[in-house]
């Protein structure tokens, strides 16, 4: 059994992370951690009693709990603290919060390589996500004229999101600069045509009723293609938080991207 603290448990996510924990068989959940506690974790994610009450102080927990994986859904200005501390008691963080900055993911990384403490971190845990990401790659090869519309809950901090930046740097990886639209365009409204990494533009959608979605529009002579990712429920997540548990400790450093651990 693997013993795994949930960081951010009352969370949206962190709720349903204490469930598939609690659910699967080879994981062992011995703390959970959020600004509000004292409650008992399975209660409060809605599956039961399960002894474990919710803690305040995330060191105090480490220490008392020696936990072997931490699960980390909090927010963006919280991450990489929770994560150091982790590390720094062995304890391999396992993330899933986005908007970690890349500076601090580099420092994450070296303090992971010298504490021989692996960090996993994926941007999008559901498997779908995974393979638009992997597949928008390929098409960029042969349909390097691409957008990008991400939408998601009113609630999220971050804009872009994790995985629509992480789907612009896998386009990176197979094409250059591509500036799309008109040379001379103008935006009549400034961030009209969104936010830009090497001429692909993103554009972020924040409303009530969504929870993670994307679209990867490629573009071509008299002809348009469209990749798109829904996750509608956050129960998409788990397989991908639950995989990443099991294998975190096998890997070296700061390991990004649930495509990594895929066979
Ligand atoms: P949420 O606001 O519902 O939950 C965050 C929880 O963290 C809250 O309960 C809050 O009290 C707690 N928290 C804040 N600071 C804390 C601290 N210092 N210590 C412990 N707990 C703390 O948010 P959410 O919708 O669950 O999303 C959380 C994060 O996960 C966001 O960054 C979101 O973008 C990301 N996310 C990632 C994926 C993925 O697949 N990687 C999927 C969905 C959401």
């Amino acid at each position: 059994m693997i013993r795994v603290l949930v960081s951010g448990a009352c969370g949206r996510m962190g709720q349903a992370v204490v469930k598939a924990v609690l659910e699967d068989g080879e994981l062992e959940l011995v703390g959970a951690v959020d600004i509000h506690g004292g409650m008992d974790a399975g209660e409060m994610a809605g599956c039961g009693k399960s002894g474990v009450l919710v803690g305040t102080d995330l060191l105090a927990e480490l220490k008392e709990k020696k936990p072997e994986v931490m699960v980390d859904f909090t927010r963006p200005d919280t991450v990489y603290r929770n994560a150091v501390m982790a590390v720094e008691h062995g304890v391999s963080p396992v993330i899933g919060t986005t908007g970690m900055s890349a500076d601090d993911k580099e420092k994450l990384h070296q303090m992971a390589l010298e504490k021989t403490t692996p960090v996993f971190l994926a941007p999008n845990f559901a498997i779908g996500a995974v393979l638009m990401m992997l597949m928008s790659r390929q098409a960029a090869k042969y349909m390097p004229q691409v957008e990008i519309i991400e939408l998601h809950h009113d609630k999220k901090l971050d804009a872009p999101s994790g995985t629509a930046l992480q789907t612009a740097e896998m386009i990176r990886e197979v094409r250059g600069a591509v500036r799309q639209g008109h040379p001379e365009e103008t935006e009549k409204l400034p961030g009209a045509r969104g936010a830009e990494i090497d001429g692909m533009r993103i554009h972020s959608v924040r409303l009530p009723g969504y929870v993670a979605h994307q679209e990867v529009i490629f573009g071509g002579l008299g002809q348009t293609l469209t990749i798109r990712h829904d996750s509608i429920n956050r129960e998409s997540f788990m397989p991908g938080v639950v995989l990443a548990c099991k294998k975190v400790r096998a890997l070296s450093g700061l390991v990004i991207g649930l495509e990594k651990l895929l066979d």
